[in-house]
């Protein structure tokens, strides 16, 4: 790993020192009310928390260290990159915020005003972003700011809740007709730039129905009363291109292709004697593609084609409002996955990933999907207890494990007659049979509504331990304890908004796993970030003296530092000016 000291002496790699303070500060020449509400703001957060944690040692190895022009400023590319995401901008937009806006500098610490500090072209942009997702550390800059805030905050991250919010990235939604027409379409059009021989031996009707983009736009327009039979056309001639190239290396190397054979796989069937026929809609999987040029979303028969992003976040179980505002509500954890990707799957790696960064809750609130019962023992083992309601529920006419009371070890105790069990049994796998005397099932008026069937010598209850858990989660339920708790799990559904308001996370601009995966981090360390600033502001609130109005001594100092120390930050700003393109000359270094 490279050392900041070993950065900065190399000519060809820019990082300053931003953890060492300026002998005369740069930003002097705010007043007192504007920097104020700058250091009250994401933007005084970002500089004195942020900036000087992030990763620079990781991007600076990409870059050759004596050869090239020089990197810009490594802090603020980095920083940009998260305030891109943060406030949902485009490259074109945040190229002008990083040249004028005031917040971005200084969130970004450049107090010159330079191009060479100020100004940060498209590309640059573009090829830090795509350095960053490579690298993977989009998960660094979260893991990286998520700690920092939470040791800056005190945050308690011994409560925390769970859920997932579907997203969508900047895919077109195709039906089954034009995932196979685009897929042959884009099939052609490599196929006729890479290797154009083979290109030319494919029979020309079929190029004219799909080649040229106006060729394509029918397949969008096709009458419903034609589907039937345009869905047979369109998947023949994938058929028959897939046959025909299916032991030509050449061809089978090229991405395209490989997309023809999942649509054949996810749309159609092959018999063994090489019969291919359309699935019906119900037998497609929700992993099938959805549109080839975006492979890796999914689908989900509620919220449609996309991505879902897992969400874990800290909450603050009071409704006192003076502590809700005092609480940093952090999220701790974001996983992006396709949206045909159930919940049940989510939980573990969360807890997993919260524990090695020291972040992992003792109870974590999460909905049905999240809280099976495997779910909840491996949790378990991790030191987690999962609050959540169990799947399903039992019919309303007939009695279940759950009215039958237990003791504090889980076993039966007695019987919902209140009749307590003769003999318990227990056999391989966790089975367990619960013996109760006949005379009182023979007599009992809910004899053919309990799950207790006669057997040789009693009545008999059949069951696993598995089946006793969530009987005793299910009876919970209903009690106050577990309701009080429970009720704070459904304030994430106002952080999935909150995400969605302020960093546009649900109508994304880039296609692909790593890309919807990078902003979804950077935004969600953006959410952390605009409550963070919300908190310190109530921290600082609480700081100040009650009454506003300057009295005696105070007023004084007051009157003195504007009169007198105003005209000096005056010359001190011309001064500046002078030496505004070297501005770092002042700092101490490390
Ligand atoms: S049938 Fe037997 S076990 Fe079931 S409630 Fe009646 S007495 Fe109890």
């Amino acid at each position: 790993m490279l050392n900041i000291n070993e950065i900065g002496i190399n000519a060809m790699i820019h990082a300053r020192d931003h953890k060492t303070p300026y002998l005369i500060d740069p930003w002097d020449y705010l007043g007192p009310k504007r920097r104020k509400l700058l250091d009250g703001s994401w933007a005084g957060l970002f500089r004195e928390h942020i900036l000087s944690e992030l990763p620079v040692h990781k991007i600076a190895s990409c870059y050759t260290e004596g050869f090239g022009r020089p990197t810009k400023e490594i802090y603020a590319a980095l920083g940009a990159l998260i305030l891109q995401q943060m406030h949902d901008l485009t490259d074109e937009e945040t190229v002008s915020q990083f040249s004028f806006n005031l917040q971005w500098h200084y969130a970004l610490d450049i107090p010159g005003e330079s191009d060479e500090a100020k100004y940060l072209c498209a590309k640059t942009l573009w090829t830090l972003r795509q350095l960053v997702a490579q690298k993977g550390l989009d998960r660094e800059l979260f893991t990286v700011t998520t700690e920092t805030l939470a040791k800056v905050f005190g945050v308690d991250t011994s409560r925390q809740r769970i859920d997932s919010v579907h997203i969508r990235s900047n895919m077109r939604r195709l039906g089954r007709i034009c995932i196979f027409s685009q897929s042959i379409h884009n099939f052609l059009v490599n196929l006729k730039r890479q290797r154009r021989a083979i290109f030319e031996t494919i029979e020309q009707e079929l190029i004219d129905r799909y080649l040229t983009e106006k060729a394509l736009g029918c397949f969008s327009l096709v009458k419903p009363s034609e589907s039937a039979r345009t869905l047979e056309e369109v998947s023949r001639d994938l058929f028959s291109l897939v046959e025909r190239f299916r032991g030509n290396k050449q061809v089978i190397s090229l991405n395209t292709f490989g997309a023809l054979l999942r649509v054949l796989k996810d749309q159609c069937d092959v018999s063994e004697t090489g019969e291919m026929t359309v699935k019906t809609p119900k037998e497609i999987a929700s992993s099938s593609l959805q549109n080839p040029s975006d492979p890796d979303a999914g689908y989900d028969a509620h919220k449609g084609q996309g991505y879902q992003v897992q969400v874990m976040e800290t909450y603050c179980a009071s409704s006192d409002e003076s502590i809700k505002d005092r609480t940093l509500n952090l999220i701790t954890h974001v996983e992006v996955e396709s949206a045909h990707v159930s919940d049940v799957h989510a939980l573990i790696p969360a807890l997993e990933s919260t524990k090695e960064r020291g972040l992992v809750p003792r109870e974590v609130l999460a909905d049905s999907l999240y809280g099976s019962d495997e779910n909840r023992q491996t949790a378990r083992e991790l030191g987690v207890e999962v609050i959540s309601p169990v799947m399903g529920a039992p019919k309303d006419e007939t009695l279940s494990l759950a009215d039958f009371p237990q003791t504090d070890k889980g076993m039966i105790a007695a019987c919902p007659q209140g009749h307590v069990p003769v003999k318990i049994k227990r056999g391989k796998n966790n089975a367990i049979s619960v013996g109760f005397a006949s005379e009182h099932c023979g007599v009992c008026p809910h004899q053919k509504r309990c799950p207790v069937k006669p057997g040789k010598k009693r009545h008999y209850l059949r069951c696993n331990l598995k089946a006793l858990r969530i009987a005793e989660r299910r009876a919970g339920e209903h009690t106050p304890e577990f309701k009080d708790k429970y009720r704070w799990r459904a304030g994430i559904e106002s952080t999935m908004s909150e995400m969605d308001k302020t960093t546009g996370i649900k109508h994304l601009r880039v296609r692909g796993l790593s890309a919807v995966g990078y902003c979804a981090r950077l935004k969600a360390v953006g959410v952390n970030l605009f409550r963070a600033a919300r908190v310190k502001r109530a921290l600082d609130a609480l700081r100040t003296v009650p009454g506003t109005a300057l009295s005696g001594i105070g007023a004084i100092i007051w009157v003195v530092k504007e009169r007198f120390l105003n005209p000096g930050c005056r010359f001190r700003n011309i001064f500046g000016q002078v030496t505004e393109n070297d501005p770092y000359a002042f700092s101490i270094a490390a």
